[in-house]
């Protein structure tokens, strides 16, 4: 999540959320054949798309994810940023989160309170494995997340940047899903 600094601004976000939500259905029908449809290997796919994409994306111009989503906390993820804010792991906990459904520790609030007006994030160097990975799509064996990913397409405009140029490929490659 945020701090990938690069060149140009991404989609702004009103653009995105009006061209996501017209494309739902599609995106939808897509990833559904895509889960049904085992013999393409994805990853080449999402991680071409992945590194042409954030090439051109500025996420301190964005932080959409850390506005609207929670990053999950593991045990690790809990003692770093606890350290960093000079407190102990359970006051981060008492202070910060809660459990969700899944039973894992989440932010009791969005946007995420370490999120700074100018989008930076102040626990920066000591946030979240999940922040860090965010938005996932560079990682291997991307079938197993599709489920994440398709959601993602909602929050992320560079994940659905990923999305359309994957779908483009499979065009100009002939594959039909
Ligand atoms: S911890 Fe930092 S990177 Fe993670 S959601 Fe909060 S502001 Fe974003
Ligand atoms: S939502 Fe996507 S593009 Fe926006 S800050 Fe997060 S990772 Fe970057």
């Amino acid at each position: 999540m945020v701090l990938i600094v690069i060149t140009k601004a991404p989609m702004q976000l009103s653009i995105f959320l009006k061209q996501r939500q017209k494309q739902q259905k599609s995106i939808q029908l897509w990833f559904k054949r895509l889960r049904r449809n085992t013999r393409i290997n994805l990853d080449p796919y999402f991680h071409q798309a992945h590194d042409a994409v954030f090439k051109n994306t500025d996420c301190m111009k964005c932080a959409h994810c850390c506005a609207t989503t929670s990053p999950i906390f593991y045990q690790k993820d809990i003692d770093r940023a606890a350290l960093a804010l000079h407190i102990k792991p359970g006051e981060f906990i008492e202070r910060y989160l809660e459990m969700d459904e899944e039973g894992d520790f989440v932010f009791t609030q969005t946007p995420c309170p370490f999120l700074q007006a100018d989008h930076a994030c102040s626990i920066y160097k000591d946030r979240p494995k999940a922040c860090r990975e965010y938005p996932h799509t560079n990682r291997k064996q991307i079938r197993q997340l599709l489920t994440i990913t398709e959601k993602n397409t909602q929050v992320c405009p560079a994940v659905l940047q990923i999305v359309n140029q994957i779908q483009e490929r499979f065009k100009a490659d002939g594959i039909t899903i």
